[in-house]
């Protein structure tokens, strides 16, 4: 099967059917994890609100993606919305940073409707001091983003898909619907609007060897600081109804070694500029997440998780143990062409 028919097949297996009511009126998950504003160690809320998800979800979809799973079918109502909202903040405890995510992009009319949103970035006016709310790039606009900085008395943070700076990996293997200058684009827009541009970098697309995987982070993170205030690396974790699931069945696809994450950190400290640059990975430690062995797994994780909220990535040449003179060596297989 050609990747691209892969892909399209994979998506029309993912899609749910459309959802009840009740459903609709209950958001993903929410949960409180560790940030930092600037150097202020801080709790962040997270909240996934459930929407008709990523438009492009179902044409193609990325190949890593699987959230429309996580999605209505059809497009969620105001009071629906309104319902989700009510529930989440009976969670919320004035957490200083707020981030909100759809599945998709918060800013797609589809997804959610103008008004819906403003409601949503007001109920945490006055109580956050910053708000992240995801999107595609097409989707930034003045015209969405004036009334959500009017309705917010904070800063607000928008989060793009970049995933990586070179056009080929981006179209091919990740299958996005935009190239980077897309996004460029965007953040320039973002900015431009006094709000702050966060780009999610991914590590270890499919197609791409380990040693690739790294070299495309490392160039990507030089490319993209000079215009985003943020960067954060997210390995690539398996979900369900993916291309890379497909891969990861058939033996096909290994997930990247949290060697390789502590890798683009190094590499990426010396040359992200202002930028902050950060990676909590998802499902770490995990088979079907970035892992290492199983038994350096949780010191490598924290210690990547610590470097990421202090900014301080010289701890990471410590780091020790036996695989990674394993993952060294897979590098150097796969670059000469030999299974791992
Ligand atoms: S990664 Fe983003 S653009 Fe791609 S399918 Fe998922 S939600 Fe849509
Ligand atoms: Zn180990």
């Amino acid at each position: 099967m050609s990747p691209e028919s892969l892909a399209r097949a994979v998506a029309r297996e993912r899609r749910p059917e459309a959802a009840s009511p009740g459903d609709a009126s209950r958001y993903v998950n929410a949960w409180v994890e560790d940030e930092a504003l600037g150097d202020e160690r801080v709790r962040a809320f997270v909240l996934i609100l459930r929407t008709r998800g990523c438009y492009w979800a179902d044409a193609k979809g990325c190949s890593m993606c699987g959230y429309a799973r996580d999605t209505l079918g059809r497009s969620a109502t105001p009071a629906e919305l309104a319902r989700q909202l009510e529930h989440a903040l009976r969670r919320y405890r004035d957490e200083p940073y707020v981030k909100i995510y759809t599945s998709g992009s918060f800013l797609d009319d589809r997804e959610v409707d103008p008004p819906s949103r403003e409601a949503i970035v007001r109920a945490f006016s006055g109580r956050a001091r910053r708000l992240l709310l995801e999107t595609l790039p097409e989707f930034a606009t003045g015209e969405a983003l004036s009334p959500l900085r009017e309705a917010f008395g904070g800063e607000l943070e928008v989060a793009l898909g970049l995933e990586t700076t070179d056009p080929v990996v981006l179209g091919r293997y990740v299958h996005k619907n935009a190239p980077p200058s897309a996004y460029f684009d965007a953040a320039e827009r973002l900015r431009r609007l006094g709000l702050r541009a966060k780009a999610y970098l991914l590590l270890k697309p499919p197609y791409l060897t380990e040693g690739e995987a790294i070299a495309d982070v490392e160039r990507s993170v030089r490319e993209a600081a000079p215009k985003f205030d943020a960067l954060s690396v997210n390995p690539v974790h398996i979900q369900g109804g993916t291309v890379v699931e497909w891969m990861f069945r058939r033996g096909r696809y290994r997930p990247p070694w949290l060697w390789s994450v502590v890798e683009v950190l190094r590499r990426g400290a010396v040359t992200r500029g202002s930028s902050r640059l950060v990676s909590f990975p998802t499902a770490g430690g995990l088979p079907r997440g970035p892992h290492n062995c199983g038994a350096c797994d949780t010191t490598v994780l924290a210690a990547i998780e610590e470097a990421s909220l202090a900014q301080r990535f010289d701890r990471l040449d410590a780091l020790d143990c036996a695989c990674r003179a394993s993952w060294r060596a897979s590098c150097r297989l796969e670059a000469a062409g030999v299974e791992a």
